[in-house]
C-alpha cells in the first residue's frame, strides 16, 4: 500500500488498483526502476471549497479537487468529474491513469484529473453554471493551456467546458480557447471529439478481435454504461454487424438475445434520461448482466465493476475497457487464467484524449481539420498504439495491461531521468 498519509487502506480503491498495476510493471523497467517512486507520488493535489448559492437562497458547500499526477512529459491533461461519490483518492487514481494513457499513446502530455463531489442532476442549470465557474476560479492558478488542460468526464459535457473556458478567460483578461478541450465546436471545439472515446473503443476492439480470430459479424456484445462512451461504442459495434445483446446503466439492465436496436435505445435514453422502461428488450436484474454468455464485454461506466467474483462468472473472449479502472487486479488475474483478453483502459479509451490533443493543437494554430481527417488520424494512432502494446506483450510474455504500462512507464521515467531533479 502507499506510504502517502492522505491515502486510505481500502484495497479495492481506485488508487490501490493503480498501485497494483504499477507493481506489476516494475520487473520490466530495468535501470529506470530507480525512478519508479515518482509514479506513486502525485506531483500536486489541490482541494477547494465551492460555496454555492442555491436558487432558493440557501448556501451549500461542495468539495472540489484538481490533481496533477505527473508533468514530466508535458502539461497536465485530464477530465473533470461531477459525481456525488468523487473523492481525492479517486481523482488521484484517475490522474495517474491519464499519465500512463498519454504516455502509452505518446501524446505530449502529463496526467491530471479534477472532480467535484456533487450530483449534477440535482442542480438547476443556473446552479450548475455557478458551481462550474467557482470551481474553475478556485483551480484557476494551476490550469492553463501550457499548464494543465481539463476536459469532460462523467457528469460534465461541452456546456460545462464552455463555462470553464469563459471563466478562466475572464480571469486572465483574454479569450483562451486552449485552456480546456471537449468544448462546443464554435468555441474552438474539435469535430469528432464527442464520439472519439467510443470510437477508440471500437477501433481497438476491432483490431484485437481480428488478432484473436473473433469475427464481429453476429458477435454478442454487452455494454455497461450507456453514456458518452458506451452508447457510441454500442452504435459502432452494431453498425459493424455485431449484436448488442445486453446494456446496463445506473437505472436498469436490458437483455435481448437477438440484439437491441441501438438507435432506438439511444433515442429513448435521450428522451427519458435513462434506458429504464425501454420496450425493445427484457429487463433483468443488475447482477444478471455478468451471468450471460457473450463474445465481447465493454465496461463503460465506473471503476471497480469487474470484481474477482464477476471475473469467475464472466463468459466472453474479449473485454474492452471503455471506463477507467473497471477491472480490479484480482479479477485481472482470473481473466488471464481463463484466457479472456483484456484491452486495458489506458489504450482502449484513449480516443477521447487523442482527439482532445487534436483540439488543443487546432486551437493553438487556429486552423481546423475536417471530421474525416480527425477520424483517419485517430484510427491510425489507436491502431499503432495497440500494435506496439501487442508486440510488447509478446516480447515480455505479459498481459496487454502490463505491456501498456511497460511502454508508457519507460517513456515517463526516461523523461524524468533526462530532466533530472530540481534543484
Ligand atoms: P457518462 O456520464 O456519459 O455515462 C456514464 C454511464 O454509466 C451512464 O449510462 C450511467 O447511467 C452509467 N452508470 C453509472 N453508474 C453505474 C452503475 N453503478 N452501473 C451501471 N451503469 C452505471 O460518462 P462517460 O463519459 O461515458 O464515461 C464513462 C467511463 O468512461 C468513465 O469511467 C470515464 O472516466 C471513462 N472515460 C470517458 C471518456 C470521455 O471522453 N467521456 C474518456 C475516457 C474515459
Amino acid at each position: 500500500m502507499s506510504a502517502l498519509s492522505y491515502v486510505s487502506e481500502d484495497k479495492n480503491s481506485a488508487w490501490a488498483t493503480y498501485l497494483a498495476q504499477v507493481e506489476r510493471v516494475l520487473p520490466y523497467l530495468g535501470d529506470l526502476s530507480k525512478w519508479a517512486d515518482t509514479l506513486r507520488h502525485p506531483k500536486r493535489a489541490l482541494i477547494v471549497d465551492i460555496p454555492l448559492e442555491m436558487d432558493d437562497g440557501s448556501v451549500r458547500h461542495f468539495e472540489g479537487y484538481r490533481v496533477q499526477h505527473n508533468l514530466s512529459r508535458g502539461p497536465g491533461k485530464g477530465g473533470v468529474r461531477f459525481h456525488p461519490d468523487v473523492t481525492l483518492e479517486e481523482v488521484m487514481a484517475l490522474s495517474a491513469w491519464m499519465t500512463v494513457k498519454c504516455a502509452a499513446i505518446n501524446l505530449p502530455f502529463g496526467g491530471a484529473k479534477g472532480g467535484v463531489r456533487v450530483d449534477p442532476r440535482e442542480l438547476s442549470r443556473k446552479e450548475l453554471e455557478r458551481l462550474t465557474r467557482r470551481y474553475t476560479s478556485e483551480i484557476g492558478s494551476i490550469i492553463g493551456p501550457q499548464q494543465d488542460i481539463p476536459a469532460p468526464d462523467v457528469g460534465t459535457n461541452p456546456q460545462v467546458m464552455a463555462w470553464m473556458m469563459d471563466t478562466w478567460s475572464m480571469n486572465v483578461g483574454a479569450t483562451s480557447t486552449g485552456v480546456v478541450t471537449g468544448k462546443p465546436i464554435h468555441l474552438g471545439g474539435s469535430l469528432g471529439r464527442v464520439k472519439a472515446t467510443g470510437r477508440g473503443v471500437f477501433v481497438t476492439g476491432r483490431a484485437m478481435a481480428q488478432r484473436i480470430n473473433l469475427p464481429l459479424e453476429n458477435a454478442r456484445v454487452a455494454v455497461q454504461g450507456f453514456g458518452n462512451v458506451g452508447s457510441v461504442a454500442a452504435e459502432l459495434f452494431s453498425e459493424a454487424g455485431a449484436l448488442i445483446v445486453a446494456v446496463q446503466d445506473h437505472s436498469a439492465t436490458l437483455y435481448n438475445a437477438s440484439g437491441i436496436d441501438v438507435a432506438a435505445l439511444t433515442e429513448w435514453q435521450q428522451q427519458t434520461g435513462s434506458i429504464s422502461g425501454y420496450r425493445g428488450a427484457m429487463s433483468v436484474s443488475h447482477e444478471a448482466f455478468w451471468e450471460q454468455g457473450y463474445d465481447i464485454v465493454v465496461p463503460a461506466a465506473l471503476e471497480g465493476q469487474i470484481t474477482a467474483d464477476r471475473a469467475r462468472k464472466l463468459v466472453c473472449k474479449l473485454v474492452l475497457e471503455g471506463a477507467n479502472g473497471p477491472t480490479l487486479p484480482a479479477a485481472d488475474d482470473i481473466l488471464k487464467e481463463r484466457g479472456i483478453t483484456v484491452v486495458p483502459d489506458v489504450i482502449c479509451n484513449a480516443g477521447g484524449v487523442t482527439v482532445s490533443y487534436f483540439e488543443w493543437v487546432q486551437d493553438f494554430s487556429s486552423f481546423f481539420w475536417s471530421e474525416d481527417e480527425i477520424n483517419e488520424r485517430l484510427d491510425r494512432i489507436m491502431e499503432q498504439a495497440l500494435l506496439a502494446v501487442w508486440n510488447k506483450s509478446l516480447e515480455l510474455g505479459v498481459t496487454l495491461r502490463t505491456a501498456a504500462y511497460a511502454v508508457a512507464c519507460e517513456r515517463i521515467l526516461e523523461a524524468r531521468r533526462e530532466r533530472g531533479l530540481y534543484p
